[in-house]
C-alpha cells in the first residue's frame, strides 16, 4: 500500500499526528493508497515554511522564476505515461483522456505563466498640468492558498499553483483528499526542477480540517478556490471578515442552445461529448440542452441512438468512451438525482442505470442518461449534479431559449449553436455566463479570462487576470516641478 507524504519545505514528510486517509480506485471500488489526514499541526508547519520562503522567493528575478516554472512543466511532460496512469487509477477517468488533456494541460499551466510573467506589465500616468508622474507597481501577496477539486486533480491544482508563484508569491495547496495522487507526484517533480524549499507546499487531508484552518489563518493572504459553490460560501463566510483575497470558481449547471440552422453534425458530435466526456464530471459540461422545435425529434433520435452506442468501461481500456465516477459518494448522488427525475415526471430516454463491467463489478459506473419531459423549475434542471446526466427540452422562439438558459442560478458557460451570425451579437450580451462558447465548445485559450457569474464563480483566472489575482498594486506619484 503506498503512503503519500505531505510536501513541507522541500521535504516530503509524514502528516505530525500519523493519521491516514483511504484513497480508492474508482475502478474497482478498492482502496489503493493512504494520503495524510493532516490536522493544524501540518497547516502551521506548511505556513510557517512559505513564510520563511516568501522575501526570497518574491525577489527572485522573474528569468529564474520563469526558467524553474518551465523545468516543471518539462518534467510533466517528460512523465506523462505515468502521470496520466496516477490520474486515471485514482480519479477513474479513461486513460486515454488523461493522456490527451488533463497531464498535457497541466504542463501548459506551467509553461503559459512562466512565459505569461515575463510580459506582465503595469501601467504608468502622466498627470497633465499637475507636472506628476503616476505608475503602479504590482507586487506578490505573500502566502496564498490555492484549494481544488477531484474532477480534474492535476490540470486545476497547476492551473492556481502556477500563476501564483510565477507572480513570486509562496503557497500553501490543497488538492482534493478523494483524488490527492498527482498532487503527490507534483512534489517529487518541484524538487527535481529545484524548486527552492518552501516556495510550494502540499498538504493532503480533509477540506473542512485543512480548509478551516486556512480560510482564517492571518498570514493566508488570499484563497483561490476551484470547488462546489457550497464550499465556496463557506470559504467566504469564513474569509471575508479577515479581509483576504478571494477568487471563487463554483458550480455550474450549464444550457447549450441549439437552434435549427445549426451545423447539425458538428453540433451532434459536440454534444455527446460536452454532455459525458469525464463522465459528466466537467464544471463546463452542459446539462440543460434547450433544442429548437424544428429539429427536437432527430435530435432526440440521434442523440440517444449515438449515446447508446458510447462504451462505460474500466478507465485503462482504449474502447472505453466514459470511465468510473469518482466515489461511492458521488456515485450515490447522481443516481438519488435519477430516482428524483424520475419523480419529478422526467422520461429515461437512456442510460438511468449503473454499469458492472466484467472483472469490474464493484466499480462506480453510470451509463450515459438522457432525461426528457422535465419542467425547467424542477430540482433536476436546477442543482447541480455533476454526472453523466443531461435533461432535453425544447424551445421556439429566441426570447423563450434566453429565459430558460439564464433561469437557474448559475452562471458558469453556456454553448450556442447557430449559423446566424447576427442571433450571436443578439444573444451574447443577453446571456447570464463566464463563458459563452459559439458552435464549439471546451476550446481553451489560456489568455482569456475564466470564471463564472451568479452562484458559479468570484472573480476570473486565465491569462493577466490571474497575475493580477495573485498581485496588488501599489500607486506612486512622483511631482517632478
Ligand atoms: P468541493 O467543494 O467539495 O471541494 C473542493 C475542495 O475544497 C476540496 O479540496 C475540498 O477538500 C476543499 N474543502 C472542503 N471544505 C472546505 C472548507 N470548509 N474550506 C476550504 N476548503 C474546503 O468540490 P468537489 O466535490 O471536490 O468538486 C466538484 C465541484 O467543483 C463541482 O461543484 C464543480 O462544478 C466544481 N468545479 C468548478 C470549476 C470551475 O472552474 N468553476 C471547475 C471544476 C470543478
Amino acid at each position: 500500500m503506498i503512503h503519500l507524504s505531505n510536501y513541507i519545505n522541500g521535504e516530503l514528510r509524514a502528516p505530525i499526528k500519523k493519521d491516514y486517509l483511504d484513497v480508492y480506485d474508482p475502478s474497482c471500488g478498492e482502496i489503493y493508497a493512504k494520503a495524510p489526514s493532516s490536522t493544524v499541526e501540518d497547516v502551521e508547519a506548511a505556513i510557517k515554511s512559505a513564510e520563511k520562503a516568501f522575501p526570497a522567493w518574491s525577489l527572485t528575478s522573474l528569468e529564474e522564476r520563469s526558467k524553474i516554472l518551465l523545468r516543471i512543466s518539462d518534467l510533466i511532460e517528460s512523465r506523462l505515461e505515468e502521470l496520466a496512469k496516477a490520474e486515471s487509477k485514482d480519479n477513474g477517468k479513461p486513460l486515454w483522456l488523461a493522456k490527451a488533456v488533463d497531464i498535457p494541460r497541466a504542463a501548459s499551466n506551467f509553461r503559459f505563466f512562466s512565459q505569461a510573467i515575463t510580459q506582465f506589465a503595469s501601467e504608468s500616468h502622466q498627470t497633465t498640468g499637475r507636472s506628476a508622474i503616476n505608475y503602479t507597481l504590482r507586487e506578490a501577496l505573500g502566502v496564498v492558498a490555492c484549494i481544488s477539486p477531484w474532477n480534474l486533480p492535476l490540470y486545476l491544482f497547476t492551473w492556481k499553483i502556477a500563476p501564483a508563484l510565477a507572480a513570486g508569491n509562496t503557497v500553501v495547496a490543497k488538492p482534493s483528499e478523494v483524488t490527492p495522487m498527482t498532487a503527490y507526484l507534483l512534489s517529487e517533480i518541484c524538487n527535481e526542477a529545484g524548486l527552492p524549499a518552501g516556495v510550494l507546499n502540499i498538504l493532503h487531508g480533509l477540506g473542512p480540517t485543512i480548509g478551516n484552518s486556512l480560510n482564517v489563518h492571518p498570514t493566508i493572504k488570499a484563497i483561490s478556490f476551484t470547488g462546489s459553490t457550497r464550499v465556496g460560501a463557506e470559504i467566504s463566510r469564513q474569509a471575508a471578515p479577515l479581509f483576504k483575497k478571494l477568487s471563487l470558481e463554483m458550480g455550474g449547471k450549464n444550457p447549450n442552445i441549439i437552434f435549427d440552422d445549426c451545423n447539425y453534425e458538428k453540433m451532434l458530435e459536440t454534444t455527446l461529448r460536452s454532455s459525458f466526456i469525464n463522465q459528466g464530471q466537467i464544471c463546463l459540461c452542459g446539462s440543460r440542452i434547450y433544442v429548437q422545435e424544428g429539429i427536437y425529434e432527430s435530435f432526440i433520435e440521434d442523440f440517444v441512438e449515438r449515446t447508446r452506442q458510447m462504451q462505460v468501461g474500466p478507465p485503462a481500456l482504449e474502447s472505453s468512451r466514459l470511465g468510473a465516477v469518482v466515489s461511492e459518494a458521488h456515485f450515490n448522488k447522481v443516481m438519488s438525482y435519477i430516482a428524483l427525475a424520475k419523480e419529478e415526471g422526467g422520461r429515461i430516454l437512456t442510460g438511468g442505470h449503473a454499469i458492472q463491467p466484467e472483472g469490474f463489478e464493484k466499480g462506480w459506473y453510470i451509463a450515459p442518461t438522457i432525461i426528457e419531459g422535465l419542467d425547467n423549475n424542477c430540482r433536476t434542471n436546477q442543482e447541480e449534479i455533476f454526472g453523466p446526466v443531461v435533461s432535453v427540452m425544447p424551445f421556439k422562439t429566441e426570447e423563450e431559449a434566453i429565459a430558460l438558459a439564464n433561469g437557474t442560478s448559475y452562471g458558469l458557460a453556456t454553448t450556442l449553436w447557430t449559423e446566424k451570425l447576427s442571433r450571436v451579437h443578439r444573444l451574447a450580451p443577453r446571456l447570464q455566463t463566464g463563458i459563452l462558447w459559439v458552435n464549439t465548445w471546451m476550446l481553451r485559450d489560456l489568455r482569456t479570462p475564466f470564471g463564472g457569474v451568479k452562484n458559479s464563480g468570484v472573480g476570473r483566472e486565465g491569462g493577466f487576470e490571474a497575475l493580477r489575482f495573485f498581485t496588488q498594486s501599489k500607486n506612486v506619484c512622483i511631482q517632478y516641478d
